[in-house]
């Protein structure tokens, strides 16, 4: 038996908390959250080529937040099974060999359930190595699930115990810490953005958002990119703090963007009647990395014309696409990440200055409380909430 936290389907309940959320405070650990603390079997073994795995730290992601307060499109049902398991941040240890990994073995796990982990011929996608894009994520051998923390069949990270396909795996060097390996999945997606980003030398970027995605994108732009000057904007002082370490040439309030990239691009503001701001002129690269309406708003309309526009947040309804045409924005995606994201990932992980990344780690029985603060993170300068499996059974 393990003990796990699972996100049960309960679509009335699902809808009530989508149309309430905003407005009522602890939401998410509440009543109707569709989370409750079970004790369980472990997963079933899906067959060769998997593993056990026992996560040690597992974070809590916006996307989770998101998932548990209602906020995601209804896109993604049928991309999910129920009930899952949540926790795609995990650094965990292995139970059972794997093909160069003894059990035993401290791990990371690429969460992306791809051709491989299920069963099936590689798709042309998953054989270019961009998992990502894979298109067979509802079918093959295992549940419907984009990711391990999605998935009914595997289990996730918020839990004593997960299975995954020894392709998910990357072994962590001895000398890296569980508080930097549990990292090492949310800096391979911010390398990820950093490359779909595309920014030629010198080029200017703008992040807006720093959370934990929006400060390691930060990072991950000054370290492996060519970028020039990057504006970052940052709501709270500990997050404009860690901005600056990780490299952001300024750093603003949400008010004051359109002000800061038309000082630093030479751009024109204009004021429409309502509504943001927005410059003709701005940076090369916007990039949202918060997916609420006002923060993907904020990166169309400083994006200059022909630049790009890149959406690494859960993007939020409503959103006014007109600067995308006007401006002519190169809109591009960027989801999870790819190719050798996770090996830079581990790398970036032991040298980057991140110690003060991650705030504090909650055991699962303490789950409301864990939520609240991961929820409330930016305003108490905690970056990012994590479960610590490391004492369960
Ligand atoms: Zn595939």
């Amino acid at each position: 038996m393990i003990t796990a936290l699972e996100v049960y389907r309960s679509l009335p309940r699902y809808v009530a908390a989508r149309a309430i959320g905003p407005r009522l405070p602890g939401l998410l650990a509440g009543p109707l959250a569709p989370l409750r603390l079970v004790h369980r079997d472990g997963p079933r073994h899906p067959g060769d080529g998997w593993v056990r795995v026992r996560p040690r730290l597992s974070g809590i992601c916006g996307s989770d937040l998101a998932t548990l307060s209602g906020h995601t499109s209804l896109y993604f049902t049928p991309l999910v099974s129920m009930p899952f398991v949540p926790g795609h941040e995990v650094v965990g240890e292995t139970l059972d060999e794997a093909p160069g990994i003894p059990a035993g073995s401290r791990v990371v796990i690429d969460p992306v359930l791809g051709c491989d982990a299920r069963g099936l011929d590689r798709c042309a996608a998953c054989e270019a190595g961009q998992r990502n894009r894979c298109d067979r994520i509802t079918v093959g051998h295992l549940s419907p699930g984009l990711q391990t923390g999605y998935c009914a069949d595997t289990g996730g990270g918020w839990s004593g115990q997960l299975v995954a396909h020894q392709s998910q795996l990357h072994v962590v060097p001895e000398e890296l810490p569980d508080e930097r390996a549990v990292l090492v999945e949310p800096l391979a997606c911010a390398i990820h953005i950093a490359r779909r980003a595309g920014l030629t030398d010198g080029g200017s970027a703008l992040v807006v958002g720093a959370g934990a995605v929006g400060l390691l994108t930060a990072l991950a732009l000054r370290e492996l990119t060519p970028a020039g000057h990057v504006t970052v904007v940052a709501k709270y002082g500990k997050q404009a703090e860690l901005a600056r370490r990780f490299g952001a040439s300024d750093v603003v309030s949400p008010s004051d963007v359109a002000k800061a990239v038309r000082r630093s691009t030479r751009a024109l503001r204009l004021e429409p009647e309502r509504g943001q701001a927005y410059l003709l002129g701005g940076v090369d690269v916007a990039i949202d990395a918060v997916g609420s309406r006002a923060s993907i708003d904020t990166a169309l309309r400083t994006a200059k014309a022909g630049g790009r526009v890149v959406l690494a947040g859960v993007p939020g309804d409503g959103v006014d696409m007109t600067p995308a045409w006007f401006r002519e924005l190169d809109v591009t995606g960027a989801y999870a990440s790819a190719g050798d994201a996770f090996d830079v990932a581990i790398k970036l992980a032991a040298e980057a200055p991140l110690d003060d990344l991650l705030g504090v780690a909650y055991p699962l029985d303490r789950w409301r409380e864990a939520l609240d603060h991961a929820h409330d993170g930016g305003r108490l300068g905690t970056l990012k909430v994590a479960f610590d499996l490391r004492r369960a059974s």
